[in-house]
């Protein structure tokens, strides 16, 4: 899932011809366990109002739960700077918020976002979300899903490489490089063999960079790299893929509340190679160890039963088929004072440049931080030959009333 504030992936959709692959909604269902039904969508009011009258009618929110979530988002507009120190469950815990918010809005929508608990959340991480989702304009808090798989979505990334005269090698596990100062140059080993290039841009997820790491020059630098790299964590994403023989819903995505399973993609409605006769669903499970240690037949199990509190046709429909995809090492936490683990495109190394979504872009481990993270290691590359051009693109502007708060 991406959003309209991810200016550079639609930038990379763009330049590759898959941006029209993409299906955009802004409204986003949140159900209750018993099927009740509440909408978040933007009115015509201007920013921040936009989301106020979806708020002030949701079912799921007590009158105390509105006012808190008003409270909230008032203070995070005019809150000033963000203390990176600070986490977002320590924030939350000074502007009053209630249980029912916390579950069933800084747990559910904003913590699943960044894929963290509320404690291990850096104040200006859940601020941006907030601030992008709910408040800058309708546009940027704007859902977009894939209607194709995402093999095919990046296919368009090959096609463009290669009509420039690039080229992918693919299964090629780099071990070590080495860099000739004499000849100005890089030689990489992978197992299959060696390359040899003027420049490199290491684009590896956190751990395989740290892994990688003695296999490079030794430096100082290098050796401070590996200390942040270590502060860095990963956390777990489930997700749960059902295939029933008839349309459970008519719905094309929901956010279910109380309880595990957090994100339900109704992905036959809106990927036109399923049957869209039939349902396959994908449950989405944020952060949550705990789900991630069930074994495979007792996740589907949960997840199937839980589904069917939210829609009674599950109990009716035979569960065709069923996968389950644990991904331990899903994404990097965003914790108080994160940053500064977070390394600039600039490497330890001459002609060596740093890109992958933990480098320091200012967002939480998403496909739009790795995309920014290519663009500025394009940047600093450029930068290194003399070409000062920019590459990364510029964040949404606030509309309405949000402009006079930058
Ligand atoms: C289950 C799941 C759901 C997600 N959902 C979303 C979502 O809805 N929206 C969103 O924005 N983000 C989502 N993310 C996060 C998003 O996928 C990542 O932030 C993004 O893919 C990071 O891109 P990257 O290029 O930095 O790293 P990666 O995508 O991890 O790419 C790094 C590549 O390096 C390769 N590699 C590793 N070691 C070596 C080596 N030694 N030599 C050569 N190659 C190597 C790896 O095989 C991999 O292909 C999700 C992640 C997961 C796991």
């Amino acid at each position: 899932m991406l959003f309209g504030c991810c200016t550079n992936l639609i930038d990379l959709y763009k330049r590759t011809g898959v941006a029209d692959k993409i299906f955009w909604d802004s409204r986003m269902t949140m159900i209750e366990p018993g099927g009740r039904r509440s909408v978040l969508a933007p009115s015509s009011l201007p920013a921040p109002m936009h989301g106020l009258p979806a708020i002030l009618k949701a079912r799921c929110y007590s009158l105390k739960d509105k006012l808190a979530l008003i409270f909230a988002f008032t203070a995070c507009m005019l809150g000033g700077k963000p203390d990176p120190s600070r986490s977002l469950l320590n924030w939350l815990e000074t502007h009053l918020q209630t249980s029912g918010t916390l579950e069933r809005f800084w747990r559910l929508v904003i913590a699943s976002a960044l894929n963290a608990d509320l404690d291990q959340i850096g104040l200006p991480y859940a601020a941006k979300v907030i601030r992008e989702l709910f408040l800058n304009s309708p546009q940027a808090g704007s859902m977009g899903m894939s209607t194709v798989p995402l093999s095919d979505l990046y296919r368009g990334a090959q096609e463009y490489i290669e009509a420039r005269r690039g080229a992918i090698e693919f299964n090629q596990n780099v071990e070590s490089a080495a860099w000739d100062s004499e000849a100005n140059r890089w030689s990489i080993q992978t197992q299959e063999g060696e390359f040899v290039s003027e420049q490199m841009i290491l684009a590896l997820p956190f751990e395989a960079t740290a892994k990688l790491l003695p296999n490079l020059p030794a430096n100082a630098e290098a050796g401070q790299l590996a200390a942040s790299l270590k502060s860095l964590e990963h956390w777990p994403i489930c997700s749960v893929h059902l295939w029933f023989d008839r349309e459970i819903t008519e719905l094309d995505h929901a956010v279910l509340l109380d309880r595990d399973i957090h994100w339900m993609y109704h992905k036959s409605r809106w990927q036109p190679l399923r049957d869209s006769k039939a349902s396959y669903i994908e449950l989405v499970v944020s952060a949550s160890r705990e789900f991630a240690a069930l074994s495979r037949d007792q996740a589907i199990a949960r997840a199937t039963s839980q589904l069917a509190e939210f829609f009674p046709e599950v109990r009716e429909a035979k569960l065709v088929k069923s996968a389950l995809i644990k991904e331990m090492r899903a994404t990097f936490g965003v914790p108080p004072k994160v940053d500064s683990a977070r390394s600039s495109a600039i490497s330890p190394w001459p002609n060596c440049f740093l890109a992958g979504d933990w480098t320091a872009t200012g967002w939480p481990s998403t496909m739009e931080s790795a995309a920014r993270s290519g663009y500025l290691a394009a940047e600093a590359l450029c930068r290194s030959l003399g070409d000062s051009r920019k590459i990364l693109v510029p964040d949404l502007a606030p509309t309405g009333l949000m402009k006079l708060l930058g």
